[in-house]
């Protein structure tokens, strides 16, 4: 299990909407025109120039809890701001870099940067939230991937939950099993990692369910209008479904209007990322922002008398997953359960609902091969409901179980029973826990 790297920090947010310049426009608010043309020939000269000589700048464009309005991360887009103080969108140079497979040192540098950033903001003691990268599909192919990042992250003393990979959706066209792997090393570094733009390209949702990033960006062509259009809507609804089903935690893109977000909250989409709330702004801006949103924040609403139950409810169980990242509750009588796991507590391969005795069959492969029929014994159903009968009302056992990570875990499972109060079915609840 790894840290919840989104909800690492959570800054109660009130942006003053900086604007981000339109592109084309210099400082003074006058129009300008491309003074430089970027073409297959000069490109590469063009962009390490631009680099040595910082023209290439980091903007910063917050995300934000869809529930709560606060700042709960930030994206890294580049910018490349000319010396007459032009601004030139990734747009115009991104695809030619990609396409020329130059574009590895550029994605290098905007990391670097971020590093370099949330370093000085950790060190002068400012806040901070967990900043995503983009990185181009091309790096699924470089050499030492994992090390470099590690390595420049480390450099700067930057906690690794600070960081977030984005590799975007076109990138899982490339060799599957390589792709596989590749995020795989990124999240047992200790990253968090994303599938941007998902719903943009054609990838398969066999294969993304194989990907095993823990965010899911869902690109803003699937938002037309103010989700309107029915077909559009259940699309998205699947979209989520999917998403939430696989424990991805899922982020809006190019979100605008009200209404888009009105229909992403009844989606149960957690994070947003558009204008709406804020738009991409330079370093300078965006330290403020998240200054006055920390200034802000004992004055925002009080969640506990604003919406009690719901507050309540999710409190309570951030609480209680914190002890025990599974939950399952399940229903003796009528042999069927359902599960709750924080994040991706090893239950990839499990469904969340079914029926109880293959779920059981299922936990018991995942024992040491000698703990197996203790496992099966002590959730045997009919045992079980007969205890109940006599008067037991909790049972425990501890279990050695193999984790996603190949690695033997002592794990404490407890069961309390209760009777179901409008029926006569026993139901179990199931708290587990590793305790080493
Ligand atoms: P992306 O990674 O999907 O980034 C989100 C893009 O959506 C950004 O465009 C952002 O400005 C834009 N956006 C955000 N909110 C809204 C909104 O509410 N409405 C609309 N219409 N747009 C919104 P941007 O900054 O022009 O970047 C375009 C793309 O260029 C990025 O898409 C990313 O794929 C690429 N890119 C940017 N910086 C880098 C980089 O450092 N490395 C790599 N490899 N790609 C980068
Ligand atoms: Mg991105
Ligand atoms: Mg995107």
């Amino acid at each position: 299990m790894t840290d919840f790297a989104f909800y690492a920090i959570l800054i109660i947010v009130n942006f003053k909407q900086k604007e981000e310049r339109p592109d084309f426009q210099d400082r003074s608010g006058f129009k300008s025109i491309m003074s430089i043309e970027i073409n297959r020939n000069n490109i590469k000269e063009l962009i390490e120039k631009a680099m040595h000589s910082e023209e290439i700048k980091v903007y910063y464009q917050p995300k934000h809890d869809a529930i709560n309005g606060k700042a709960v991360g930030a994206e890294a887009l580049a910018r490349w701001i000319t010396r007459d103080g032009e601004i030139i969108s990734p747009a115009k140079f991104i695809p030619p870099l990609e396409e020329l497979g130059l574009i590895m040192p550029l994605d290098w540098y905007m990391l670097e940067n971020v590093c370099k950033f949330l370093s000085g903001e950790i060190k002068n003691g400012r806040p901070v939230v967990t900043v995503s990268v983009n990185f181009s599909r091309l790096h699924t192919e470089e050499k030492d991937y994992t090390q470099k990042l590690c390595a420049m992250v480390n450099k700067y003393g930057v906690p690794h939950e600070l960081i977030e990979i984005e590799i975007t959706e076109s990138a899982l066209a490339s060799d599957e099993n390589n792709v596989i792997s590749f995020v795989q090393e990124i999240r047992d570094a200790g990253f968090a990692a994303s599938i941007d733009d998902f719903g943009s390209g054609l990838s398969s949702l066999n294969f993304v369910k194989d990907v095993p990033a823990n965010v899911i960006k869902i690109d803003k062509s699937l938002l037309s209008g103010n989700c309107e259009n029915e077909k559009e809507r259940i699309v998205l609804e699947s979209i989520f479904d999917f998403a939430h089903r696989l424990k991805l935690v899922t982020v809006a893109e190019g979100v605008e209007t009200k209404e888009q977000l009105g229909f992403l909250r009844t989606c149960g989409c957690e994070i947003i990322q558009g204008f709406l709330f804020a738009r991409p702004m330079p370093e300078e801006d965006f330290r403020e922002a998240l200054k006055n949103s920390e200034n802000h924040s004992h004055q925002s609403e009080d969640i506990l008398l604003t919406q009690p139950p719901a507050t309540a409810t999710q409190l309570l169980l951030d609480v209680v997953f914190k002890r025990y990242p599974l939950i399952i509750m399940s229903n003796l009588n009528r042999n069927s359960f359902y599960m709750m796991a924080y994040e991706n507590f090893s239950t990839r391969s499990c469904p969340s609902t079914g029926v109880y005795t293959e779920l059981i069959g299922h936990g018991a492969a995942t024992m040491h091969p000698d703990d197996r029929k203790l496992f099966s014994d002590t959730f045997d159903i009919d045992d079980q409901l007969n205890s109940y009968k006599n008067g037991e009302r909790t049972r425990t056992v501890v279990t050695r179980q193999l984790g996603d990570d190949g690695i033997y875990r002592r794990v404490e499972t407890t069961n309390y029973y209760i009777k179901n109060p409008s029926a006569d079915d026993v139901l179990a609840i199931t708290l587990s826990r590793a305790i080493e």
